[in-house]
């Protein structure tokens, strides 16, 4: 099952955040209701046009209603009329004004949400952490854009220590200088149907060290126990089909790099609250992962 909340931030890096029920279906219905409920989704009007799902033409067609408007249906040429589940005509859009107002409310900024003329970048507000006042900002862009969005943020707040939340992965988290460029699905994630932000990774970003991000890996000691506790999980579920770290991965709802990184206590792939909630699901206490036994592990 796909992640809801991954689902929309992989939205939100689009022009165009919109998606349909086919983008969604695949996705846990509790978490999408969730999402919905937050307004970080929306529902748009009903789609007019729809693909072809019998046929291997995939030929989008707009859709007719029956007379009572119970019954939608699309012409095929090659299997003549198909009808259309009424709820794959439903679309949502990902609202990032939304997630601006919940990002400066669960951080506690003060300060006004302010948009930035560039557009679909948000001044959040300021806080202490980590003995600074950083400015906080959101983008809902892709990776290409990041570079001038870094550019706006500098155009109109100048060399501030600050940090930019954006929707993907940022191996570049130097690019802004003193701005730490932070995806936001390493921030905050969706527990128990609420969003939450994690904090202490928020603190850490502005701790000491080069860029504050990453601390002392872990030895390879712990890293082999640590990769021995997920191995025995894994048996454990071995008949419901997990049989490597991408399924695990996937299971645990995480990308497998994040699951590795927790491993190399890698600070930088993963929050606190969510290597608890990892460690909660497998069954594992916090100690137990980071004390390796003083005996040698039974095969
Ligand atoms: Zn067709």
């Amino acid at each position: 099952m796909e992640n809801a909340w991954q689902q929309l931030l992989n939205r939100l890096a689009w022009a165009d955040p919109e998606f349909t029920y086919d983008d969604m279906c695949a996705c846990d219905a509790e978490e999408f209701e969730a999402l919905r409920a937050a307004g970080f989704i929306s529902d748009m009007s009903w789609a007019t046009h729809v693909a072809c799902t019998v046929c291997p033409n995939a030929h989008r067609e707009r859709v007719r209603w029956s007379e009572n408007g119970k019954r939608a249906f699309i012409p095929c040429p090659a299997v003549g009329t198909v009808d259309v589940m009424v709820e794959r005509l439903r679309r949502w859009r990902a609202s990032p004004t939304q997630l601006s107002t919940w990002f400066a409310q669960e951080l506690a900024l003060s300060g006004k949400i302010q948009p930035l003329p560039a557009g679909q970048t948000w001044f959040l507000g300021r806080r202490r952490v980590a003995g600074h006042t950083p400015y906080f900002f959101f983008a809902a862009i892709g990776p290409d854009e990041l570079s001038s969005a870094v550019k706006a943020v500098r155009e109109a707040y100048g060399q501030v220590t600050g940090m930019l939340f954006v929707p993907f992965p940022s191996p570049i988290s130097a690019e802004g200088g003193k701005l730490r460029i932070v995806d936001v699905g390493k921030a905050a994630s969706l527990q128990a149907g609420r969003m939450v932000v994690d904090l202490q990774f928020v603190a850490e970003q502005f701790g000491d060290g080069a860029s504050g991000m990453s601390p002392k890996h872990a030895q390879k000691s712990l890293r082999e126990h640590r990769r021995g506790i997920l191995l025995t999980y894994m048996e454990s579920m071995e008949s419901e089909g997990i049989q490597d770290m991408t399924a695990l991965a996937t299971h645990l709802r995480m990308d497998r790099s994040v699951l590795y990184g927790m491993v190399r206590s890698d600070k930088r792939k993963y929050g606190e609250s969510r290597l608890k909630v990892m460690l909660l699901k497998i069954g594992c206490s916090c100690k137990q992962w980071d004390r390796v036994p003083k005996l040698p592990k039974q095969a």
